[in-house]
């Protein structure tokens, strides 16, 4: 049913995880909803389900390249987020953060739609400060492996400011943390992904360094609502705010949850921790519990289980 104030929204990279959960939230709420991607990571299986809606439309399309289309408010998710699927061809990465931001930034200029930058907590890099408040600028390597991705999405954030500064649009700039759950993809190289996928075959569960490192997870219904509120935020809030869960894990912790939850033999192996490998990453979320009146609620082994059922019926 469409509602009074059903609008029509565009969301780049709609067929990746988050996206896919977006798309469903924003139909649920009587919204049109035109689905843009590449398929680069995004997958027609995780919008599958959304198809027969008359509301959604999927448009394959690289948003390196302009696109022409009459839309209300435009989430711009479109970028690979694993560090196996960015590094794999950097320049692209580069590209869909900045060619691809200074396309849908057009669109929005020229439609006068509101838009919302899905950015990072890459951005803060290697972090000195810590939790990390949004008035911190980071500590980033701007010639590593992750700078396709880091300085790509710095760069996204400089483009909506500007638009924002010399175009008046309405920008939203979210710095989305770790975030989990079912429809990841099985062979992204994330994390939770990994460990779990391995669990679940019985094969060593991978870590990285020795597993102090650490990082804070949140589910994903939890990030959408996030979204979805900022977008909906006061007009002159632009962010950048924090969204993601500040309760902080090791990743030795974690490895040992997954084992537990899916009672696992899978033994743990320590492999060569990668370059610009972040140490510690812990989102401060005062600003969008004062703002958005959000926080998150799901905690770890909840969302743990939902994903491990997702994976079992995969793996
Ligand atoms: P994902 O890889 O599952 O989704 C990204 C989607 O963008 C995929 O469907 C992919 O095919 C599509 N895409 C990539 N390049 C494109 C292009 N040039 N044109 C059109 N489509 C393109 O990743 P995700 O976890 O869903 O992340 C979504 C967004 O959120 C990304 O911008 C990511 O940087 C950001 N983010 C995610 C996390 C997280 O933990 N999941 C954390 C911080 C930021
Ligand atoms: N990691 C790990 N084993 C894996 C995959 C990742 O130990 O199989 C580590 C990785 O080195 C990093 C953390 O888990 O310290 C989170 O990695 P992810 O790629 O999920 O996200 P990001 O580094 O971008 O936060």
């Amino acid at each position: 049913m469409k509602s009074l104030q059903a609008k029509r929204i565009l969301v780049t990279g709609g067929a990746g995880f988050l996206g896919s959960h977006l798309c469903e939230r924003l139909l649920q709420q009587g919204n049109e909803v035109l689905c843009v991607d590449n398929f680069y990571t995004g997958r027609r299986s995780n919008v599958a389900h959304l198809i027969e809606n008359p509301l959604f439309e999927v448009m394959r399309h690289d948003i390196t390249f302009p696109l022409f289309v009459e839309v209300d408010e435009i989430y711009n998710l479109a970028c690979p987020a694993s560090p196996i699927h960015y590094q794999f061809d950097p320049v692209q990465t580069t590209k869909t953060s900045v060619h691809g931001s200074i396309n849908m930034l057009g669109l929005a200029k020229r439609v006068r739609a509101k838009i919302l930058q899905a950015s990072t907590s890459e951005v803060y890099g290697d972090p000195l400060v810590h939790p990390q408040t949004e008035a911190y600028w980071g500590n980033v390597n701007p010639v590593g492996f992750r700078s396709c991705y880091d300085e790509g999405k710095r760069c996204a954030e400089t483009l909506f400011f500007d638009y924002n500064r010399q175009h008046a649009l309405r920008i939203k700039v979210a710095r989305i943390f770790n975030t989990y759950g079912p429809r990841m993809h099985p062979n992204d190289g994330r994390v939770v992904s990994n460990f779990i996928v391995q669990a679940l075959k019985g094969d060593d569960i991978t870590i990285y360094g020795d597993g102090s490192q650490t990082r804070s997870f949140c589910y994903v219904d939890d990030l959408i609502e996030g979204l979805v509120r900022l977008m909906d935020s006061p007009e002159d809030f632009t962010g950048p705010i924090n969204l993601g869960n500040p309760v902080e894990f090791t990743i030795l912790t974690l490895a040992e949850r997954v084992i537990k939850l899916t009672g696992s033999q899978s033994r743990i192996s320590f492999k060569p921790l990668p370059s610009d490998d972040p140490t510690q990453r812990q989102p401060d979320i005062s600003l969008a519990r004062a703002i958005l009146e959000w926080q998150p609620f799901i905690q770890l082994e909840e969302g743990l289980e939902k994903t491990i059922a997702y994976f079992s019926r995969l793996v």
